[in-house]
């Protein structure tokens, strides 16, 4: 059977630091489906349209990567699409605190594996809060998120 896993996040936007956890989970699945969830009671800063172009730009021509919006829970997305696994990225121990207690709540609801690849450490510094700020004040976001000309408003 394929090996599918779902890689969630807002993705507001997909940074290279996303961009390798994705790469990394090529080599341990068949299929990486990569999840925005769309969370109505949150605020986005890219419309999600322009944030699900941006990522298929990034993996054109990889047929074993696709992106899908979805929302509510990840578990449920996950089942709907057979899915048996969950991927997150980790970069430091605050990264690990939170995704513990979310991983392991996902797992007793569902049955559902949470797997975990550490960033590599020249991307440790990089999060999509701070990619957003440099770009709201006009700096260059190249060196942390790939394609981003399909993010120009
Ligand atoms: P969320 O809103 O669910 O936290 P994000 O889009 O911020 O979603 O992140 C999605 C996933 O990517 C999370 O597992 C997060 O830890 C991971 N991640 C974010 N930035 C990096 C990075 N620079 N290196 C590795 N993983 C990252």
């Amino acid at each position: 059977m394929k090996k599918v896993a779902v890689f969630p996040g807002s993705f507001d936007p997909f940074t290279k630091g996303h961009e390798c956890i994705v790469e990394k989970a090529l080599n341990l699945f068949d299929e990486v489906v990569i999840g925005i969830g769309q969370n109505t009671s949150k605020k986005y800063f890219f419309d999600l349209e322009r944030r699900k172009a941006h990522i298929e730009s990034i993996f054109e021509g990889k047929d074993r990567v696709k992106v899908q919006v979805f929302t509510g829970l990840t578990v449920n997305f996950c089942k709907s699409i057979n899915a048996e696994f969950i991927v997150r990225g980790l970069r430091d121990s605050k990264d690990f605190g939170y995704e513990r207690s979310i991983a392991q709540m996902n797992q007793e609801i569902s049955g559902i594996e949470s797997v975990f690849f550490m960033t590599v450490p020249e991307y440790t510094a990089i999060n999509s809060t701070i990619v957003r700020e440099i770009y709201k004040s006009g700096g260059n976001i190249d060196l942390f998120v790939t394609n981003a000309e399909m993010l120009v408003k």
